[in-house]
């Protein structure tokens, strides 16, 4: 018979500490759930590393007695609860008592904690559950809890997190949910020794949603208040302007608890139905109050998805009221004198080849070399011609042509073909005999070259393009940039802020200058060259939120290149108008490409369809 072994504490406590603490964002949530719980009303929350070499969460709250706190940090102990029908009666966050005891079975943790009643406070300092110290120490009231090194004794657990960006963007998440919850507690975020927001716990929504989204958000949103006999409703909703193409910005509380309820948010959705574009969504932050018993709690304190009854009648209640809200102002942007210094309100433009529309709206720009390598004086003279120190500028012909010649510089090898299927039409040669019929629906153009029929996406092959000249620069280091003059200023929240910080070198690598401006804005000082004529903030913000859906691993160069396709990707959307010209040019620049077939993101760019098979399609072949 196989022996039965009892397992030890420290065993157990890791084995139930694997079900609280599986990230960081576990650690800094119960750590920061039970600050709020402490009746805080300020809550320093502090990370290193995504958090896994540094946690620390200081509050003000009721601090722990000198007699609790061993208590505190043994499993099934909690302050909140006695038995199991306090359950139903709940109204604080943590009540399973769990998370202290799981949280230093995996890590070095030290509290220090004074309640306010008391003289003196106490550090107390556990290691993998084992304890270290345990002293009486000055101390100011409240608690702080530092939790270092997590998983230092779990590598598998360690190895399964993702990076560390990734890691604090969750947090940041987080973070920004919690303050956006309890606008009545001041908190104060910190990552990698910088300050990402610090809100004043006045209780004033908006004032977060200032804190957290910038200026630009917190002026372009409307309140909104329902009560009817099923709910309540408070908080802010953006105006159709300030949209994603993503729910990012659509945060729901229910309860005072951040949710993800499919009912509300698509009620939310539709509400806006008749103001935005289709995949379009909201900026939206509401609480609702809902009679607890018509919520299915899921009581697992990690758990954001709830189920409501009653969900037709208020899915209902909700997209009327929201609507009615939205009917009810002038939705044209308004453009305030005092917001010129901070917020870009020029209009929003799609990419244009060739940037002609561009240099014409732009008097102030001047286009930039940084550095020329690799090509030999004739082309030297003509990247000269377009050089930022001449003092007359050119006319719009000039320029346009002049950009025309450097594309030519810069593609001006060309390259062997792969002979996939389409290799013909696609190279050098085919040039002369190919001619382009026209465009369908605004994306597609018609190419006929001897017994085909081509059809190219001009946003895959601009994408491509502009890609393959981008990534052959930054590998000669000949990337060319063009000044963007004034500087753009975007108000950024938290996490975009953390992955400009992350990636500041890599965007300059690609020739996109950012500098920070303070306050959680940047300024965009220039563009590379290829991406330059797209709206710069639309561009950037699209980039940014690109990063943070799809987080970036590997090494330098393999991040470098996947920023520079999201980058070319962010700048190549929208309709983009192309006269027969440009897309002659575009087709054939696609055609020098090693591989002209596929956008970075793997998408086709191009593909063909036979005479053979419109003959078929027509039944004048048969077989
Ligand atoms: P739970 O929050 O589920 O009760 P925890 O393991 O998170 O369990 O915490 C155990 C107990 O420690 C709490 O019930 C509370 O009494 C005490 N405690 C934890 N953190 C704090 C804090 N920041 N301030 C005051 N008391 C705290
Ligand atoms: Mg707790």
């Amino acid at each position: 018979m196989a022996v039965i072994n009892i397992l030890d504490k420290n065993t157990i406590d890791q084995i139930a500490a694997g079900e609280v603490v599986e990230r960081p964002l576990n650690v800094v949530k119960e750590l920061t759930e039970n600050a709020i719980d402490s009746n805080a009303t300020s809550i320093t929350v502090e990370i290193k590393d995504g958090g896994s070499s540094l946690i620390r969460v200081t509050d003000n709250g009721s601090g722990i007695p000198k007699t609790e706190i061993k208590k505190a940090f043994m499993r099934h102990a909690t302050s909140k609860i006695v038995n199991a029908a306090d359950l139903l009666k709940l109204s604080s966050l943590g009540f399973r008592g769990e998370a202290l005891s799981s949280i230093s079975a995996v890590s070095y943790v030290e509290c220090i904690t004074k309640p306010h009643d008391e003289l003196l406070g106490l550090r107390y300092v556990i290691e993998g559950s084992r304890e270290i110290e345990f002293q009486e120490i000055g101390a100011p009231d409240g608690t702080t809890f530092i939790v270092k090194d997590l998983f230092f004794n779990v590598p598998a657990r360690k190895k399964f997190l993702k990076s560390n960006q990734t890691e604090g963007s969750y947090i940041t998440d987080l973070m920004e949910h919690l303050a956006l919850s309890t606008p009545d507690i001041s908190y104060k975020y910190i990552v990698n020794n910088k300050e990402i927001f610090n809100t004043s716990g006045n209780g004033d929504l908006k004032e977060v949603i200032y804190r957290i989204y910038g200026k630009e958000i917190s002026d372009s949103v409307l309140d909104i208040n329902i009560e009817n006999d099923l709910f309540k409703a408070h908080g802010f909703i953006g105006k159709p302007e300030i949209n994603r193409s993503s729910r990012v910005n659509e945060t729901l509380f229910v309860n005072g608890r951040y949710v993800q309820c499919d009912v509300l948010l698509k009620a939310v959705e539709e509400g806006y139905k008749n103001f935005l574009m289709q995949h379009k969504f909201p900026f939206v932050v509401i609480h609702f109050d809902i009679n607890p018993s018509w919520i299915d709690v899921n009581v697992h304190p990690s758990k954001m998805e709830i189920r409501l009854q009653n969900a037709k009648e208020i899915y209902d209640l909700v997209v009327e009221n929201i609507n009615a809200r939205l009917a009810n102002i002038s939705l044209i942007p308004s453009v305030k004198l005092e917001d010129e210094v901070l917020i870009d309100e020029k209009p929003t433009k799609g990419p244009e080849f060739f940037e002609t529309n561009r240099i014409r709206l732009n008097d102030n720009a001047d286009i930039k070399p940084l550095s020329i390598k690799n090509i030999d004086d004739n082309q030297a003279k003509s990247v000269k011609v377009i050089g930022p120190l001449k003092i007359t500028r050119p006319t719009l012909d000039e320029a346009t042509s002049n950009i025309i010649k450097q594309k030519e510089i810069i593609d001006i090898e060309s390259t062997s073909q792969l002979s996939l299927f389409d290799a013909d039409f696609l190279s050098e040669d085919a040039k002369p005999s190919y001619e382009i019929l026209g465009q369908i629906f605004k994306t597609y153009w018609l190419i006929a070259f001897e017994d085909k029929l081509f059809f190219m996406d001009q946003h895959a092959a601009h994408e491509k393009v502009k890609y393959e000249r981008i990534l052959k620069q930054v590998k000669e280091k000949s990337i060319l940039t063009q000044n963007v003059n004034p500087p753009i200023i975007i108000n950024l929240t938290g996490k975009q802020c953390g992955i400009v910080t992350e990636y500041t070198d890599m965007f300059n690598n690609l020739g996109i200058n950012v500098e920070d401006f303070g306050l959680g804005a940047v300024a965009i000082r220039s563009m590379p060259l290829d991406l330059y004529g797209c709206n710069e903030k639309e561009f950037f913000l699209r980039l940014l939120d690109e990063i943070i859906e799809n987080p970036l691993k590997g090494s330098y160069d393999v991040i470098l290149e996947k920023i520079a396709s999201m980058a070319c990707k962010a700048a190549v959307k929208g309709n983009t108008k192309m006269n027969m010209d440009e897309v002659k040019a575009l087709l054939d620049e696609l055609m020098t490409l090693d591989n002209p077939y596929n956008c970075p993101h793997g998408r086709p760019t191009i593909f063909s369809m036979s005479k053979y098979e419109i003959e078929k399609k027509f039944k004048r072949i048969v077989n």
